[in-house]
């Protein structure tokens, strides 16, 4: 029995991955599960899982939930905040660990479990934009084996050549070339662009996913971070990773290799392939997901991305290419950007205005320490939160509203 943390475990990906795992009931046994503050949803998942230890980052959640744990007699543990988190990532009885939090708020618990020398399994895509060289490192050391889950990464590894390089030219590999669905705008004008509420951003036409990420698919952010992330991942520069549009989103990503050969790895668009391929690793087992039909799809297309109407991608090249903790201060504003949007305190537009804005104002340092990436990463959102109290267009159109 291999025993499994899942951090974000109230979540899209965390719920894909308690499905996978009950589909091998001999082979997982769920160690942890973490949530934010949602006391229900982790209360019906403690009682169908039966884990160990329950985590709740909020501590007023934590109480509750250690209330109800009780009063249900469930023979579960309780613990809270960011300790909590960390101490169940890195637990010496764990052996797995899936990273499914969302946003920075990821990056210490799945640190922990890199130092811990865990198999990972990395969705949270944050923390290598974030912090890609100090996690690596932490990987590197504390002999952590890590998988990537985001579908386009896992596809990657999938084909990537298996021996170790310094150089991705030493291995014959040209090229990544990350796939892109273009997100529910892909033909929008800039004046429909406008016009973008919540409710139309939260609707993804291939993939169901967590608010945020959601939110990052239809402005391109999410291949922005995507192309930080396989900076990182797979040691490529930024030259060597391109970005190409398919909307049907059957190929999750490919390689393109000197002799002019491109692998790719295809699927319906389903988490629970790359999560099954992580959990098992490097064995394959089943993971509920419909096996592809190429006759229904009937058609693969391909188009260049728009970074003129679409400029999020555009500026995590440029954080990328700056360097240092130019990517966290990207990642900051965009989270608080996307919230804002989603609370509808600022238009869709603004989105990739305040990202612009910031990285150009908060200089670019070398990366020293996580506790400077941290400080950063506040100062980012204190920068932005006050650029959006500045801006007078969003309180106006809200009087004109009410
Ligand atoms: P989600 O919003 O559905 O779930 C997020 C989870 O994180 C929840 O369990 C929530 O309780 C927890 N969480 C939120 N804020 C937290 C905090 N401050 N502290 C502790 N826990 C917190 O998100 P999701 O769609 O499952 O995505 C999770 C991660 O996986 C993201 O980084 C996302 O980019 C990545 N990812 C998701 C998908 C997908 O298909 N959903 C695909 C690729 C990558
Ligand atoms: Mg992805």
């Amino acid at each position: 029995m291999q025993y499994v943390t899942i951090l974000g475990s109230t979540g899209t990906i965390g719920q894909q991955t308690l499905d996978v795992i009950s589909q091998h009931p001999g082979r997982y046994g769920v160690f942890a599960l973490t949530a934010h503050s949602n006391v229900e949803a982790m209360l019906q998942q403690c009682a169908q899982y039966q884990p160990r230890y329950a985590v709740m980052q909020d501590a007023e959640a934590a109480r509750l939930l250690q209330q109800r744990v009780q009063a249900e007699q469930l023979n579960i543990e309780v613990l809270a905040g960011v300790e909590g988190l960390t101490a169940v990532a890195a637990h010496a009885e764990v052996g797995i660990v899936m990273a499914a939090i969302v946003g920075a708020a990821g990056l210490l618990p799945a640190l922990a479990a890199a130092k811990a020398g865990k198999k990972i399994l990395l969705a949270n895509k944050e923390t290598l934009v974030m912090a890609g060289q100090l996690f690596m490192d932490a990987v590197k050391q504390g002999q952590a084996t890590l998988l990537p889950i985001d579908s386009e990464h896992n596809a990657i590894f999938q084909v990537m050549p298996r021996q170790a390089y310094s150089d991705l030219r030493d291995v014959g590999v040209n090229q990544i070339i990350l796939t892109a669905s273009g997100g529910p705008f892909r033909g929008y004008t800039q004046a429909q662009l406008q016009e973008v509420t919540p409710a139309l951003a939260l609707k993804h036409p291939n993939w169901v996913m967590g608010a945020k990420i959601t939110v990052d698919s239809s402005t391109l952010m999410n291949k922005g971070l995507e192309v930080i992330e396989a900076h990182w991942l797979f040691d490529a520069r930024p030259e060597q990773i391109e970005v190409v549009v398919h909307p049907q989103s059957v190929i999750h990503s490919m390689v393109s290799y000197v002799d002019g050969s491109i692998l790719a790895q295809l699927g319906n668009p389903d988490m629970r392939t790359p999560i099954a391929y992580g959990l098992a690793y490097p064995e394959r087992i089943a993971s509920g997901v419909k096996p592809l039909s190429l006759i229904e799809v009937a058609k693969l297309e391909f188009e260049a991305p728009d970074t003129q109407r679409f400029p999020c991608l555009r500026l995590a090249y440029d954080a990328l290419a700056a360097g240092g903790t130019a990517p966290a201060i990207l990642n900051a504003a965009n989270e608080v950007a996307v919230a804002a949007f989603l609370r509808e305190q600022i238009e869709y537009l603004d989105i990739p205005r305040l990202l612009e804005m910031t990285l150009q104002q908060l200089p670019a340092e070398q990366v020293q320490s996580i506790e400077q990436l941290l400080a950063i990463d506040a100062e980012a959102r204190a920068f932005v939160t006050q650029a959006i109290a500045n801006m007078t267009t969003a309180p106006v159109r809200k009087v004109v509203s009410v």
